[in-house]
C-alpha cells in the first residue's frame, strides 16, 4: 500500500510537470533528476519559506551565496578528504551493494517495533492507569529488547570508531542479517568510499584536484569573519545559505530522496563556548515548528537522535518525515563545536577568532548548525499533499493540497468558453493581477477538466470568467479544498487570493 502511495508520488510528479529523470531522452541519469515547470516553482517557494524564516525573521541572521569549488585545502581540513566515507558492504549473490551501518540499524529497528508493539498492547490493557514510563522500565521484554538495542550499538560503534571494520561484517554475520532482496548471507568485507566528486581546476595542471563541495557549510564557515566584520555581527549570529551539494551516493535509490547532486539549506548559528546545548535546544525546537507550521500532521514527524556522532558534533539529532517508505531523515541539527573553524585556523596559519568586546578576550566560536535537504523537503510536502479523494457515486479526484502559500501557482483564470469577449475580459483580469500573483491562464477543454488539471497541481484558487462577468463584472472563485465556488466581483479579487495565499500568514505562525 504505502510502496503503492510512493509509486504514484513518482508518477505523479512526472506526469504533472514537476519532477523528470534527468537527460531522460538519454535512458536519464542514475540519481540525477530534473525539475519541471511546476517543480521549479515549488522549490522556490520552499527555498523562499526557509530563507524568510532564517533571514528576515532573525535581526541576527543573514544570508550567503559561497561558490561550489573552493580551495582543495578546505576539504582535508573539514575531514572530508580522509572521513567522509561510507562503510559498504557487497552481497556477492545479488551483486546489490548496501550502506552496513544501515543494514544493521534496520536490523535494530525489529526490537523497536517490538517495544511500541508491547507499549501499545500494554496501553490498551490499562487503561487510564497506564504509566509508561514505569512500563518500559521493569517490563521484561522490553528490558531484553532495549538489552539487544544497546548491544548491537555498542559493537557497531566500536566498529565504525576503530576503523576495525571486520568487527562491523562480524556484527552482521552474527545477527544474521540476510540481503532484502535475495535473503542471502553471502557478504564481501566491510570497506568504505569516498563521498566526494572530484574534478581539476585547470586543463594544463595536473595537480590541481579539486572537489565538488560536499555541503555547503564550508563556505560559510570560511567566510565567517569576513561576513562577521563587514556585517559588524556580535554572538550569537547566524549565516545561512542555500545552493548545492554532490556526493557519490553508491546507495542512491527512493527517487529525489537520495540524489547526487541536491540542495540544501543550510545556517550555521555561532555562539559563545558554553552556550551551545542552550542553542542546539532552541534550534531543535524552533525547526520542528517551521516544519508543523505547514500543517502537517504532528504525527508524521519525529526526533531521532543521534547515538553515533560524526567527529564534528558534540550532540545531533535528526527531524524525520515519515514517508510512505518510513520513517527517514528530512533535516539534521548539530552542535559542531568549534571543531571547523579550528581546523580552520590550523591550516591555515590564520586567526578566526571573535574579539567579545562584554569579555574583552579573544575565542573561537561553538556552532549550532540546522541542515535540511531542499530536494527532500519536496517530497515530503509531495508525499503529504497528494490525495486520491472519494467524491461520492464511485468518483474521485486527483488533488495536491500543498501548503496555499506553497504552490507553483497562486490561481488559475479560466474563461469558461473561447468566444463571446470572454477571452478578452479573462485577459483583462491575467493583466491585473499578474504583478502580485503567478497566474495560470488556459481556455482549453471543458471548465471541469480544467479544475481537476489545476487540482492536480495543487493551485488553491480557479478564477471562472462566463458571460455574467462581462454583464456585472464578476467571477465564479472555485476553491481547491472544499471545491466551494462563490461569486465576487473582480475588484475584490487581488485581495481574496492575496489573503488566501500569504508567505506573510504562514510566517506568522512562527513568530
Ligand atoms: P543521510 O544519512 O540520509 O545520508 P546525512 O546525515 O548524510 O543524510 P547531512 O550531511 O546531515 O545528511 O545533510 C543534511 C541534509 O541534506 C539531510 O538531512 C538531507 O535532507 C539532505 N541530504 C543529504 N544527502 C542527500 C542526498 N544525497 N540527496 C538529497 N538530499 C540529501
Amino acid at each position: 500500500m504505502s510502496e503503492e502511495k510512493f509509486k504514484n508520488v513518482i508518477s505523479h510528479a512526472k506526469e504533472y510537470g514537476f519532477v523528470f529523470p534527468s537527460s531522460e531522452v538519454y535512458d536519464g541519469l542514475a540519481a540525477v533528476y530534473d525539475y519541471g515547470q511546476n517543480g521549479v516553482e515549488l522549490k522556490k517557494n520552499i527555498r523562499e519559506y526557509w530563507w524568510k524564516s532564517m533571514v528576515q525573521l532573525h535581526d541576527n541572521i543573514v544570508g550567503i551565496d559561497a561558490s561550489i569549488f573552493m580551495h582543495p585545502q578546505v576539504w582535508k581540513a573539514s575531514g572530508h578528504v580522509d572521513g567522509f566515507s561510507d562503510p559498504m558492504i557487497d552481497n556477492k549473490d545479488s551483486k546489490k551493494r548496501y550502506r552496513a551501518d544501515v543494514l544493521i540499524e534496520e536490523y535494530q529497528e525489529k526490537y523497536k517495533v517490538k517495544n511500541r508493539k508491547e507499549i501499545a498492547k500494554a496501553k490498551k490493557r490499562f487503561g487510564e492507569a497506564f504509566d509508561e514510563e514505569q512500563f518500559v522500565a521493569t517490563n521484561p521484554n522490553i528490558l531484553r529488547n532495549n538489552a539487544k538495542i544497546k548491544e548491537i550499538d555498542d559493537r557497531l560503534r566500536e566498529g565504525l570508531e576503530s576503523g576495525e571494520l571486520d568487527k562491523v561484517k562480524a556484527l552482521i554475520e552474527d545477527l544474521g542479517i540476510a540481503d532484502p532482496v535475495s535473503g542471502s548471507k553471502n557478504w564481501t568485507d566491510v570497506r568504505q568510499f569516498n563521498l566526494m566528486y572530484s574534478t581539476q581546476m585547470s586543463a594544463t595542471d595536473g595537480e590541481s584536484q579539486i572537489y565538488l563541495r560536499p555541503e555547503t557549510a564550508q563556505g560559510i564557515f570560511v567566510n565567517y569573519l569576513n561576513v562577521q566584520k563587514t556585517g559588524r555581527m556580535k554572538l550569537p549570529f547566524g549565516i545561512a545559505q542555500t545552493g548545492k551539494a554532490f556526493r557519490n551516493e553508491i546507495v542512491a535509490r527512493q527517487f529525489i530522496m537520495r540524489m547526487k547532486e541536491f540542495e540544501q539549506m543550510e545556517m550555521q548559528f555561532f555562539v559563545q563556548p558554553g552556550t551551545e546545548m542552550k542553542w542546539y535546544t532552541y534550534w531543535k525546537e524552533h525547526r520542528l515548528k517551521w516544519h508543523r507550521n505547514l500543517g502537517i500532521d504532528e504525527s508524521k514527524y519525529r526526533y531521532h537522535d543521534h547515538v553515533k556522532l560524526a567527529h564534528y558534533a558534540n550532540a545531533a539529532v535528526d527531524i524525520e518525515y515519515e514517508f510512505p517508505f518510513g520513517f527517514k531523515e528530512v533535516e539534521g541539527i548539530h552542535s559542531r563545536t568549534d571543531f571547523d573553524l579550528k581546523q580552520h585556523e590550523s591550516f591555515t596559519g590564520k586567526k578566526l577568532q571573535y574579539f567579545d568586546n562584554e569579555k574583552n578576550e579573544s575565542y573561537v566560536p561553538y556552532v549550532v548548525e540546522t541542515s535540511i535537504g531542499l530536494d527532500r523537503m519536496f517530497l515530503v510536502l509531495m508525499s503529504n499533499a497528494l490525495e486520491e479523494e472519494a467524491l461520492g457515486d464511485g468518483k474521485t479526484r486527483t488533488v495536491l493540497r500543498l501548503p496555499a502559500a506553497l504552490a507553483p501557482y497562486q490561481c488559475a483564470i479560466l474563461p469558461v468558453v473561447k468566444k463571446d469577449g470572454l477571452v478578452e475580459k479573462a485577459q483583462e483580469v491575467f493583466q491585473q493581477l499578474k504583478l502580485d500573483f503567478n497566474c495560470y491562464y488556459e481556455e482549453k477543454d471543458t471548465i471541469g477538466k480544467r479544475y481537476r488539471r489545476q487540482d492536480a497541481i495543487g493551485t488553491p484558487i480557479c478564477i471562472t470568467i462566463d458571460g455574467t462577468s462581462l454583464e456585472d463584472n464578476t467571477v465564479t472563485l472555485r476553491f481547491r479544498d472544499t471545491m466551494e465556488q462563490r461569486r465576487v466581483n473582480i475588484e475584490e479579487l487581488e485581495g481574496i487570493i492575496a489573503k488566501e495565499v500569504s508567505m506573510k500568514a504562514l510566517l506568522k505562525g512562527l513568530v
